[in-house]
């Protein structure tokens, strides 16, 4: 919790000083144009004390003084706009990317503390059962129930492991891609069964177009299904469904994941498609999470050149839609 509140002072920090060094720098180039504007009158006062009275080219020699304060008074102006501008442009790109480069390197940080916790969670857990089994007598329903817990645990392990390493194949472009066309409608049953009987107390309707072929990657449409149906579980109560709509129309494929949880913020739409983000300050969040799930969506969709959008659900909740186009 300190961290977190240490890490948002830290960007706060970075913000104050940058605006004010910006505000400082814009408040001294105004004050060289004025003192430089000034210096030019002057200039042009001294001229004209310089001319006689008696002179009888004196309207010409004030008309040339007048002119030529004119022109540098322009000079002034349009050099010190043109500084200003640039400056503003840089001083802009590099607050941008500084702050980028803080909020990552925040993310990253979270996503390392929750990686060990998702990593050592299940470990522990299952490294319990297993001493229990071991050192105890239990009867066959307890053992039943402290097997089917220990496996639910390896699963989300290596739902992470493939998560961590397929994030990592996509972004240095090292993945071993192996197209071919199948049945979406079977995997998106296959996965909604498996899901069903991994949570039973959990209501999963499907409603799922027969048939429907797609060309692509079926280990990644399937994993690109598990971590949308995941976050469902686990942004939604356990008493309200989850539905997952599959169908074909005009040559588009759709799929659907909706839950009536506790929806994506409107300002959030976007950004929790990036790498390790997360929605809230890491001190608040209660759900386990890497912050990798969503952003592995993306690629996924990206890989397939499909669309992957989140929208509200009525009357509460999300609504992850994946786009692809069969043409
Ligand atoms: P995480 O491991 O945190 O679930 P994700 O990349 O899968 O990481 O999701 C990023 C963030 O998006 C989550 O932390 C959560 O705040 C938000 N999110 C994802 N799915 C849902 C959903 N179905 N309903 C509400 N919020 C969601």
């Amino acid at each position: 919790m300190i961290n977190s509140f240490i890490k948002i002072s830290k960007l706060q920090f970075v913000r104050v000083i940058y605006w004010l060094f910006l505000t400082y720098m814009v408040a001294a180039f105004i004050w060289w144009y004025v003192t430089l504007v000034k210096q030019n009158d002057q200039i042009a006062n001294v001229q004209y004390g310089s001319i006689q009275s008696s002179d009888p080219s004196i309207a010409k020699k004030v008309n040339a003084i007048q002119d030529y304060q004119l022109r540098k008074n322009k000079q002034y102006i349009g050099e010190g706009l043109t500084i200003i501008f640039l400056f503003l442009l840089g001083a802009i790109y590099v607050y941008r990317s500084l702050i980028k480069q803080i909020r990552y390197s925040n993310q990253q940080q979270n996503f390392m503390m929750a990686v060990t916790h998702e990593l050592k969670t299940p470990i522990a857990i299952t490294q319990l059962n297993i001493e229990t089994l071991l050192k105890r007598n239990l009867d066959p329903d307890q053992q039943r129930k402290m097997l089917e817990v220990s496996l639910l645990e390896t699963q989300r392990l290596d739902n992470l492991c493939n998560n961590i390493l397929l994030a990592s194949q996509l972004d240095m472009g090292q993945y071993q891609t192996n197209t071919q066309s199948f049945d979406f409608s079977f995997i998106v049953n296959s996965v909604v069964k498996i899901f069903q009987s991994r949570f039973p107390e959990r209501s999963f309707i499907a409603n799922v177009q027969e048939a429907v072929q797609i060309k692509g990657e079926s280990v990644l449409i399937q994993l690109l299904l598990n971590n949308l149906i995941d976050n469902a579980i686990k942004y939604s109560g356990i008493e309200s469904p989850i539905k997952i709509d599959l169908e074909e129309k005009n040559r588009l494929i759709i799929l659907k994941v909706k839950d009536e949880g506790v929806g994506v913020p409107v300002n959030d739409k976007e950004k929790i498609f990036e790498k390790f983000y997360r929605v809230g300050a890491e001190y608040t969040r209660s759900t386990k999470g890497t912050g990798l799930g969503l952003y592995l969506c993306k690629r996924i969709a990206m890989f397939h050149h499909a669309k992957l959008e989140v929208s509200a659900n009525s009357p509460k909740g999300s609504i992850f839609t994946f786009t692809y186009s069969a043409e």
